[in-house]
């Protein structure tokens, strides 16, 4: 990072760490990062506006279960979003569950189910925020943020806050308007569900399903869950272990024995450029082997060569 003066009035601190905030513990430093947790959507704004005053790139991190941040790190401003508040009632002619964009979605599934609401359970091993979820419509076990999200609050440079309803988001398998748009120039806010009531009881027992199916098929320690999108009427996961590439390792990343979708960090010494060669030897391995290219579910961050 070049000297900078900083042009932050807020509590941003310069050339810090990422790795601890991603859930593949890998990564290089942001030149500025701010991390809200208890933090009033004024002060966060402001943080936004500054950045983007000044021409500053931003990237939002929610529970950065989803990225692979390269050892250069992130140029610009990172947001860590932790701002976690969660509400329900019905409005709307509806049952609704609200929750800040920084909210754990485990979180939030416990709260839906501690509250008698049905429709979040599959979220119950889904790692991650809110935001993160509404940006890439998270999903498992056929089900997905599409089916129960009713609006989301998006914070956009030159229009302020915006609603933008389930519809809107253009939802599709792990996709949305969001994730794919060439300006980032936005922060989801707050998310929306609109849930139906159910005995608590019945919900957790679904949830325990749920939990104890993901302890059964995936890999425990650091990871970024699943690499790639499943190919249509395919796994991916089959198709790598297919090709021989179960346990394979680049340094100390490794193809999960567990589950050949899931690269696995091994120790302090692994790198994200071993993580990233490994994704890019398991991508040419596959194509030459089946014709099948294999496309990233995970978002790459960062400066790489
Ligand atoms: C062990 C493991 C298992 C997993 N299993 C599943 C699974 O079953 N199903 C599934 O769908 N995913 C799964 N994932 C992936 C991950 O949990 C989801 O993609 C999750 O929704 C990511 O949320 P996050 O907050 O960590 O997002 P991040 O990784 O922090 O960010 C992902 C994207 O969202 C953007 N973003 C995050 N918050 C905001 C915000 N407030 N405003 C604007 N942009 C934002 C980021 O800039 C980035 O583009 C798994 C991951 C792991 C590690």
């Amino acid at each position: 990072m070049c000297a900078m003066t900083s042009p932050f009035k807020q509590n941003v601190q310069v050339n810090q760490p990422l790795a601890r905030y991603t859930a593949a513990r890998l990564g290089g430093n942001a030149d500025y990062l701010f991390i809200a947790r208890d933090t009033e959507w004024l002060e966060i704004v402001e943080v936004l506006n500054t950045a983007w005053k000044h021409n500053i790139p931003v990237t939002i991190i929610g529970g950065g279960a989803n990225i692979l941040i390269s050892d250069k790190g992130i140029r610009g401003l990172t947001i860590i979003n932790r701002v976690s508040e969660l509400d329900h009632g019905n409005w709307e002619n509806s049952s609704n569950v609200s929750a800040t964009a920084g909210t754990n979605l485990i979180r939030l599934t416990r709260y839906c189910q501690e509250h008698g609401y049905k429709g979040m359970e599959w979220a119950i091993g889904v790692p991650g925020t809110v935001g993160g979820a509404v940006v890439n419509n998270a999903g498992a076990h056929g089900a997905d943020m599409s089916d129960s999200l009713f609006h989301a609050v998006v914070y956009e440079h030159g229009r302020g806050a915006q609603l933008y309803t389930v519809e809107e988001l253009n939802y599709a398998y792990r996709s949305s308007v969001l994730k794919f748009r060439d300006n980032k120039r936005f922060m989801v806010l707050l998310a929306t569900f609109k849930l139906e009531q159910d005995d608590p009881t019945m919900i957790q027992e679904r949830m325990d399903e749920f939990n104890a199916y993901r302890k059964r098929t995936q890999p425990p320690g650091a990871s970024l869950g699943s690499i790639f999108k499943n190919p249509d009427g395919d796994y991916a996961g089959r198709l790598i272990e297919s090709v021989g590439l179960k346990g394979h390792q680049i340094g100390d990343v490794q193809v999960s024995h567990v589950h050949a979708n899931f690269l696995v960090t091994l120790s302090e010494v692994a790198s994200a450029t071993q993580y990233y060669e490994l994704i890019r030897h398991v991508q040419k391995t596959v194509y030459e082997q089946t014709g099948i290219e294999l496309e990233l579910e995970i978002q790459v961050l960062g400066e790489w060569d």
